[in-house]
Order: structure tokens, then C-alpha cells, then sequence
């Protein structure tokens, strides 16, 4: 039996991906072999590539002058690779708001200066901080924010404006599920196993003219140039990640792209938080001005409460539900692959639960 799994990555995919993925997995486009099993360096295996790339910059309107790569290492060696491509006089901006950002900056403390230019680590990062530009170091080299923050629930509602600064974004946990306007951005990272694929890999969309800050130095596999010059194949890539990848955007394009899906995404999550605020024994987590689509954060007065309400859902086929160990609480993972009747479900639970306190 399939559950609804509100795990927060890797995560539900569509179940249509899955099951084209099952028909072809033995003979994939009449090659007579898996996908697994094909040559990255085959013209098929190629072909994979170069579609998932094509769809990619179809269903996100990526300009010509930005690159797209697949990188392996997750969204956390773009921790690293971040500054190490991208610092020039050695100093950067970051804001702190949340468990993965914190990691982000921590990582980069390493290559460069780091100030922090907002961070709403004093209030437990329930909200987002605001992003002031006054204070901004226009001098940096790049500025870096985490979109939507997976542990505490929150999301940025607007981009900061960092002038000539380029704006880096961790996106890892709401790409693809709202519209964002690419050329606002120096260089956007996601890791795969949340709207993409399944885990292994992380996607790279950065402005072409970024790549002259590359130093000779870099590692063969941190360098973005070595990517874009062997189109994501200098090695052996993920190979069934990158599939799985072209599978869900080839679906997503077909719901008629991002716009229809954010709409879809809007209407699943006011359902829970609307729950949320009229109900008298869950309380939602993040404030309201910041509250992501994408993991909703909530909990019950007691932990005995919610360890109770976490077994039983999952008894009734809600499963990961459990918040993440240094938030607490509860989260509903609701990424694109999660049906409208996944999130009734739950509020339908929640909803049964509190009658019978
Ligand atoms: N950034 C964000 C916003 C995340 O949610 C995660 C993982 N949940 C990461 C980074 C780390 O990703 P990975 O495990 O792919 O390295």
C-alpha cells in the first residue's frame, strides 16, 4: 500500500514518474537495457541529459546567459563549492536563517569573510529575518539565502534586493514550486530528493559571467567550468537520478507547468494552516508572514502529545510526520508530488485526533 509520506527528502515523487520509471526500467527507449545500464557516454544516455536540461530551462524560464549543471554531493557541497568558485576579494555576505543556512555560512567561514547580514537566530528562526539592504556589504562577493528554511517551516516571501551583489539561493527544499524570476539571481543550487528526484545529486543554475571568478586551483569536481564544459559528463554522473529528474519535469510541464503547480501548492497548504489557526489544540510553528509552502511546522501542548499523534497518523497511513529533532513538534512535508487529498487526509486526522482530547 502506498502511504502519504510527508517525509522532507528524499521525498514523495508523483506516481506517475515511478510508474514510468517501473515500465522502462529493463528496456529503456528500445536500447534493450536499463537506464542504469546505458554508457553516459552513449548518444541515448546523452540524450537523457540534454532533455532534463532543455525542460529544466523550459519549466523555469532560464535565460541563455545562465548554465545548468548536475552536480553529485547533495546541496551541502554547494556549501563549499559556493565560495570556493565564487570569492574574489574574499568576503561574503550571508543570512542566517535556519538550520541549513547556518550550515551554509559555517562552511563558507572556511574561503571566506563571512558577515552575517540578517539572521533571526535569537528568536529560534520561527520567522525569516528582514532583509535590510542597509545592511548589506556592497563590497561582497556574492550574497547567499536559503529560500525556504525545511526544519523551521519558513519561507522568504520576497527577494532581497543586493544591487550589483550576485544573490546565491539555496533552493533546496522549494525549487520548482512557486515562480522565480531567474535573472534575479548571481546562481541558484537545489538539492534533488525533495521536487526533483531522488537523492544524489544537486542542480546548479548560475550566470555565465560568474565562471571567470574560477581559480585553476579548484578540485576537478568543485570547479563549475568542469561541468559546463562537459555538459555534467566529465565523469560518471547520477545517472538514474538525472532520469528521474527529466521524468518529473516532463510531468510538471505537462500540469502546465510551475505557475499551475504553485497554485496547487497555495491550495494544499492553506488547508492545513487554516486548520491550524482555527484549531484549539495544534498551534502552527513559524509566524505567519513566513510560513513556507512547502513544510508546514506545527505541534500539540505536550510531547507525549505529539509522540501520540505521530504513531497514530502513521498507523492511518500518514507517515514521516515527526518534526525535526531541533524544531520539535510536527512537520508536514508538502512538496510538488504530494496530492491535495494527501493534505485533506491529514486535516481530516488532525481533526479527528482533536475531538478525541
Ligand atoms: N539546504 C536545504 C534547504 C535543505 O533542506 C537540505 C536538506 N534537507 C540541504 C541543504 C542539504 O542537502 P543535501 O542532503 O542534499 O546535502
Amino acid at each position: 500500500m502506498r502511504v502519504y509520506n510527508f517525509a522532507p527528502g528524499p521525498a514523495m515523487l508523483p506516481g506517475e514518474v515511478m510508474e514510468k520509471a517501473r515500465e522502462e526500467f529493463l528496456d529503456y527507449a528500445g536500447t534493450g537495457m536499463s537506464v542504469v545500464e546505458l554508457s553516459h557516454r552513449s548518444k541515448d544516455y546523452e540524450a537523457v541529459v540534454e532533455r532534463t536540461e532543455a525542460l529544466l530551462r523550459e519549466v523555469m524560464g532560464i535565460p541563455d546567459n545562465y548554465k545548468v549543471i548536475f552536480v553529485q554531493g547533495g546541496a551541502t557541497m554547494q556549501f563549499s563549492a559556493v565560495p570556493m568558485n565564487l570569492r574574489r576579494n574574499g568576503k561574503a555576505d550571508y543570512v542566517d536563517s535556519g538550520n541549513f543556512a547556518r550550515l551554509a555560512l559555517e562552511e563558507a567561514r572556511k574561503f571566506v569573510d563571512v558577515h552575517v547580514a540578517a539572521s533571526s537566530r535569537e528568536d529560534k528562526y520561527v520567522h525569516v529575518p528582514e532583509l535590510d539592504p542597509r545592511g548589506f556589504d556592497p563590497d561582497a562577493d556574492y550574497f547567499h539565502f536559503t529560500t525556504n528554511n525545511t526544519i523551521y517551516g519558513t519561507c522568504f516571501p520576497s527577494l532581497p534586493d543586493t544591487g550589483n551583489v550576485p544573490l546565491i539561493a539555496d533552493m533546496s527544499s522549494n525549487i520548482l514550486s512557486q515562480p522565480y524570476d531567474v535573472t534575479k539571481f548571481g546562481l541558484i543550487y537545489a538539492g534533488a530528493q525533495k521536487n526533483l528526484a531522488s537523492a544524489g545529486m544537486a542542480v546548479v543554475i548560475l550566470r555565465e559571467d560568474l565562471l571567470e571568478r574560477c581559480s585553476d586551483q579548484l578540485p576537478v569536481l568543485i570547479d563549475y567550468r568542469t561541468y559546463v564544459k562537459s555538459k555534467s559528463l566529465y565523469n560518471t554522473p547520477p545517472s538514474f537520478t538525472i532520469y528521474l529528474a527529466m521524468l518529473t519535469l516532463e510531468r510538471l510541464r505537462s500540469l502546465g507547468g510551475v505557475p499551475a503547480v504553485y497554485e496547487r501548492n497555495q491550495k494544499k497548504a492553506r488547508h492545513i494552516y487554516e486548520f491550524l489557526d482555527r484549531s484549539r489544540a495544534f498551534r502552527p510553528l513559524a509566524d505567519k508572514a513566513s510560513r513556507s509552502l512547502m513544510n508546514v511546522t506545527f505541534a500539540l501542548p505536550d510531547e507525549e502529545l505529539n509522540d501520540r499523534f505521530v504513531k497514530e497518523a502513521a498507523k492511518s497511513g500518514l507517515t514521516n510526520l515527526k518534526g525535526h529533532r531541533v524544531a520539535g513538534g510536527m512537520r508536514a512535508s508538502i512538496y510538488n508530488a504530494m496530492p491535495l487529498e494527501g493534505a485533506q487526509a491529514l486535516v481530516e486526522f488532525m481533526s479527528d485526533f482533536e475531538k478525541k482530547l
